[in-house]
């Protein structure tokens, strides 16, 4: 599935906007915050602390939404370094493995090759591998514990390239979805932003690379990345 120049540039516009306008909002945000913080044992008394959660957590969600828009709207020179795909990889299942765990989730590394180089900005390719893990998870919990959930990883050289396969057995995807998933704003979920993707898409096109999706409805689905390798 490829991405047209215009999602590409409506992601790129969006970015700018959002860059503008983001601070103005994130500051008065923070005071909103400071202040149920402080109505909080009032709210309390009143047997009303339940407002004061949702609001926290209204105002967490509307500032995760700038953060991941901020970061969508980021210049696109990278910060390169050379590193092994392995080690980063081992060190984002790391992060998300007590998270599995909860999930009643596994989540399995093959790497086939420990030597495959890459020239990457390492926060970036976290991030996109760091979103995809995330969405398997989810995608895992709304099958609702029909299966036991399991993400495999895969890292292998694919000509010039290493090939990153992370494949989830949860609900997979229907056809709108598989059309619509790299659109920014474009989610299935109560809470999603619909960045996640739209982001990593991003990022990998401007490390020279790929990124293709196979899914079936009520199978699962396989993420493949193509980053170019280096010698
Ligand atoms: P969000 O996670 O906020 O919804 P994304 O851009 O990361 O935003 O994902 C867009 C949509 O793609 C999701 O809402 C979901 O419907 C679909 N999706 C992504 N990954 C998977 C997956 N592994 N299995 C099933 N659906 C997925």
């Amino acid at each position: 599935i490829e991405q047209t120049a215009y999602q590409n540039d409506k992601l790129a516009m969006l970015g700018k906007i959002a860059a503008a306008i983001a601070h103005e909002i994130r500051n008065p945000l923070t005071s909103i915050r400071g202040f149920i913080q402080l109505l909080r044992p009032h709210l309390l008394q009143l047997g009303k602390e339940e407002y004061a959660r949702i609001i926290l957590a209204e105002i967490d969600r509307a500032n995760d939404i700038i953060y991941e828009f901020l970061n969508s709207s980021k210049p696109s020179a990278p910060m390169m370094q050379k590193v092994y795909i392995t080690s980063l990889l081992k060190e984002v299942v790391l992060l998300c493995d007590s998270e599995a765990l909860m999930k009643g989730c596994q989540i399995q590394m093959e790497i086939y090759d420990e030597q495959l180089a890459v020239s990457i900005d390492v926060k970036q390719i976290k991030q996109v591998i760091l979103n995809i893990i995330r969405n398997a998870l989810d995608a895992i919990e709304e099958l609702g514990g029909e299966r036991s959930g399991c993400i495999v990883i895969f890292a292998k050289r694919e000509g010039s390239y290493v090939e990153i396969a992370i494949r989830d057995n949860g609900k997979g995807m229907d056809h709108t979805t598989k059309i619509r998933l790299f659109d920014p704003f474009y989610t299935t979920k109560a809470e999603g932003t619909g960045l996640g993707l739209s982001v990593s898409y991003r990022i990998i096109r401007n490390h020279g690379g790929t990124i293709r999706v196979t899914s079936d409805m009520g199978e699962g689905t396989e993420f493949k990345i193509y980053l170019p390798l280096v010698e």
